[in-house]
């Protein structure tokens, strides 16, 4: 469409202004065969320049899919009737670094780890480290109020974020809270953009809070001969009140698919790994990984306790991988993000093999065990249409059993394009009105990111 590359031209520098690449109509679900269609892609490099888009493409009704690092797995990114796609790579800018005072101000477009380096150089740490934070931009983990493993001690995205500036569908620039950790003037509209994955308004820069590194961090792994055994382990840490940073596991299928890379002596195979980590100061750090260890050691087959730095670094490294090695046994997969009660976790973990298996999928999940949140997941070949449609099935019955179980349909990923329509499951009508109201208030013309996040079906 020459004619809306040309208008965007005006707006922005040639250079800001193309036609986008296959690769940039899609995001981490491509294996699901999610692929988008638009005729732009911007990159403005200000605020300014993201105010003058948005206004103009209100103005004439054209569709903005705003979009960070493009590694978001439920196709929130991704552009489905075309129009402009938004890019925020762009805008990178370090605002205020802060160390003596524990925060930082930084521009959408940096990524996740850029965030967390800048932290550590100067003995702090953000904490939120969803996997795969190379990739993912800070505007994108706002947007999707994204987690990882350390969640279970230190809380999503959102509890770090004490500060918006982003600009609305109609151009005009807001900016909720800032450098402050307390702010209970108005409603919480810097909460409801946190999470609402692109539809609401485009996150420019935020404020982030930033705590002391912790001088140590010790993993302990643990593994069982059962499903049971693994979930008890963990069941006895949280209530021995042991407050360890994560805890996460690997169901025995994962492990058969991923353990291969394991760096260490045990766990090629077996049955359920979990593993804990334990942080603060030295001293502090060996007490609490001691306990944990005998926690996690009643009914455990095998203990691994890394000590030294590579090795606890190979650990985490292979863990952020896991998804991808899942992935690599047929080329594709459908990974969802349910989230239990933590103590329903063992069902979860069953009932996810129990729908594969009803589907003719091979399946298999691990996750956040201490925030009940499981990737269940069903291998499926990419292209292989036929698997594709059985584990959309599958898909509907996890997401019955999540909210049976008494859990919601996404912990992590939000409902982007792949989930739109599930929240009914869990809301009742009066909620779902708000839900949409809210729409309605931010994006009367309904120009952002139009399709995702949709309450019904
Ligand atoms: C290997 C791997 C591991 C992962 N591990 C985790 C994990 O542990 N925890 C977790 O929560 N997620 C995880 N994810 C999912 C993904 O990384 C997160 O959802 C991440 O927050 C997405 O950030 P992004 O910048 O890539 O956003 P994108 O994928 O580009 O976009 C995601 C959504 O946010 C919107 N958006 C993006 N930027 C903005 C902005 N500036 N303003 C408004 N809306 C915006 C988009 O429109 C879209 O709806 C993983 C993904 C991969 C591929």
């Amino acid at each position: 469409m020459p004619r809306l590359i040309a208008a965007l031209t005006d707006l922005l520098d040639a250079g800001s202004v193309r036609v986008p690449s296959a690769a940039q109509l899609q995001d981490s679900t491509e294996a699901r065969g999610v692929l988008g269609r638009a005729d732009a892609w911007v990159t403005p490099d200000s605020t300014a320049s993201v105010a003058r888009v948005l206004a103009w493409c209100n103005e004439h009704d054209v569709a903005v899919t705003p979009r960070g690092g493009g590694t978001g797995f439920a196709g929130g990114a991704v552009p489905l009737d075309g129009g402009v796609v938004l890019s925020l790579e762009r805008m990178t800018a370090v605002r205020a670094l802060e160390p003596l005072r524990w925060r930082m101000c930084v521009e959408a477009g940096l990524t996740t780890a850029h965030v967390r380096r800048l932290a550590r150089e100067n003995g702090l740490l953000f904490p939120p480290d969803p996997g795969a934070a190379e990739v993912s931009q800070i505007g994108g983990n706002i947007a999707t109020n994204a987690g990882g493993p350390h969640t279970f001690k230190y809380g999503v995205t959102g509890r770090w974020v004490s500060g918006i500036e982003a600009v609305l569908a109609d151009g005009q620039v807001i900016t909720l809270g800032g450098p402050i950790s307390k702010d209970v003037a108005g409603y919480d509209l810097r909460g409801l953009l946190i999470g609402s994955e692109g539809t609401l308004a485009v996150v420019t820069a935020a404020w982030l809070r930033l705590v002391p590194a912790p001088e140590a961090a010790l993993p302990v792994v643990g593994l069982y001969d059962d499903t049971d055994s693994g979930v008890a382990a963990i069941e006895r840490v949280i209530a021995s009140g042991l407050a360890v940073a994560a805890l996460e596991y690997l169901d025995a299928a994962t492990i058969a698919l991923a353990g291969h890379g394991f760096p260490g002596a045990v766990a090629k195979t077996g049955s359920f790994m979990v593993i804990a980590e334990a942080d603060g100061s030295a001293a502090e750090a060996a007490r609490l990984a001691d306990e944990v260890a005998h926690a996690l050691g009643e009914g455990a087959s095998a203990l691994h306790e890394p000590r030294a730095r590579a090795e606890i670094e190979a650990l985490w490294r292979w863990r952020d991988g896991v998804s991808n090695l899942v992935s690599a046994r047929l080329g594709g997969k459908v990974s969802e993000d349910i989230v239990v009660p933590f103590e329903r976790l063992g069902e979860a973990v069953t009932a996810t093999l129990e729908i594969g298996a009803r589907h003719d999928l091979a399946a298999c999940s691990w996750g956040h065990a201490g925030d009940g949140n499981l990737h269940a997941t069903f291998l499926v070949a990419p292209g292989d249409a036929d698997a594709l449609e059985r584990a959309r099935a599958a898909g509907e019955e996890l997401f019955a059993t999540a909210v049976s179980l008494g859990g919601s349909v996404s912990g992590e990923h939000g409902l982007g394009w792949v989930k739109r329509g599930q929240l009914e499951r869990q809301w009742g009508p009066a909620a779902l009105d708000l839900h949409d109201a809210v729409k309605k208030i931010f994006d009367p013309r309904g120009i952002l990111n139009p399709g995702k996040k949709l309450s019904r079906r």
